[in-house]
């Protein structure tokens, strides 16, 4: 093993191996997995980058299916993303959504582009034809990935199963005081309840029936290096540990797993992660991640766990739990600062 460099004095010179994979949600996932490819690039590597992506947050609308993070995912790969947003088509416009809202059809707190409504049209015209979830994205991404990439990047649902997440809340319609709860589809609770109600239990309803997407157990088991993304604990990577295997997979690869905290100083750099950790009763600092997904030593899913600079004095913690911790920048404000994480995390791996 490499001994790491101090604090703050990285520059992405660690080169990654052949074989990357990288469990991945959404908008966190997407932008770290372009400081992956931005390591590639400046390294000149032949690394093949498998991105395992959570399928949590599918939700059927207006009869399409709908795959938020695998979308977001080849979207930002493929330089269609909206980076302003973070989420959606560059140049999108909103007509569909307009007219749907003419005729009173629900729910109106969704909106599909009508850029973004023609990949789920494809896809759910390819599901209605008998193709699994991965044949689909392997078709869709031959436009946004294969072009740029090649064999580079192959991007993967977690499964091919209808897994989708429910957050049960106090219930909004019941009478205040009344205590009535109610389960909600995740994307509900985050987009018409913005996370601001209370939540009390976060179910990956069809998980436990569900089985991994083709190439998933094999790109885990024949990885180099298995990286976590700052993406959300509990419903990115939370759900697709849900997959029965995926686990079992990740405690037995030959390859180390290394993970990066999406808590920098004790809150969510974006999103919901902060609402829902506690929910688990997970301490929201990168030590109560870092404890909630174990240690491998231990039965649990990592080799090691980087930090953020502010929060340098919880990596004393974290390697007592048995995960190897460093602090470096976290904030990923452009590809090389991003591409300076991934190699820190190459780093720690050892590799
Ligand atoms: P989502 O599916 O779109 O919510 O995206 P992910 O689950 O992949 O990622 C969301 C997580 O990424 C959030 O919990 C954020 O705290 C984290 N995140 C977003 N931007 C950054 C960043 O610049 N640095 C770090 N360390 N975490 C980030
Ligand atoms: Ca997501």
């Amino acid at each position: 093993m490499t001994s790491p460099a101090p604090s703050g004095s990285l520059t992405p010179s660690s080169t990654l191996p052949a074989r990357v994979t990288v469990l991945s949600g959404g908008v966190g996932g997407a932008r770290f997995l372009q400081g992956v490819l931005r390591l590639v690039e400046t390294t000149r590597s032949t690394t093949e980058v498998t991105v395992v992506a959570n399928t949590g947050d599918d939700i059927w609308l207006h009869g399409l299916k709908v795959c938020p993070d695998l979308d977001t995912v080849m979207y930002t790969l493929g330089d269609g993303i909206d980076t302003e947003r973070g989420w959606g088509r560059t140049g999108e416009t909103w007509h569909a959504k307009e007219e749907l809202a003419a005729y009173g059809v629900e729910p109106t707190w969704f909106g599909l582009g009508d850029r973004d409504l023609a990949t789920h049209l494809v896809r759910t015209q390819m599901l209605d034809a008998g193709y699994p979830l991965s044949a689909v994205t392997e078709a869709l991404c031959k436009r946004w990935l294969a072009p740029t990439y090649g064999a580079g990047v192959r991007l993967l649902p977690m499964s091919d199963d209808r897994i989708e997440t429910h957050v049960v809340i106090d219930d909004p319609d019941a009478a205040p005081g009344s205590g009535e709860q109610k389960a909600v589809h995740f994307q509900e609770y985050w987009i018409k309840h913005q996370a601001a109600v209370p939540a009390h239990a976060v179910v990956p309803i069809g998980a436990d029936k569900a089985t991994p997407a083709p190439g998933v157990l094999e790109a885990i088991a024949e990885a180099d290096l298995v990286l976590l993304p700052p993406s959300n604990p509990v419903v990115s990577v939370g759900t697709i540990l849900a997959v029965p295997g995926i686990r079992e997979a990740l405690a037995a690869t030959s390859a180390p797993v290394v993970g990066v905290s999406g808590i920098v100083g004790g809150d969510h750099v974006r999103g919901m992660a902060r609402q829902l950790l506690t929910v688990l009763g997970v301490e929201v600092s990168a030590a109560g991640v870092a404890e909630h997904y174990g240690s491998r030593k231990n039965g649990g899913l990592l080799d090691g766990w980087l930090v953020d600079t502010t929060d340098a004095g919880l990596v004393e913690r974290i390697e007592a739990a048995g995960v190897r911790a460093r602090a470096v920048p976290l904030m990923m404000t452009d590809h090389d600062a991003t591409a300076a994480m991934v190699a820190a995390a190459v780093e720690l791996a050892g590799l």
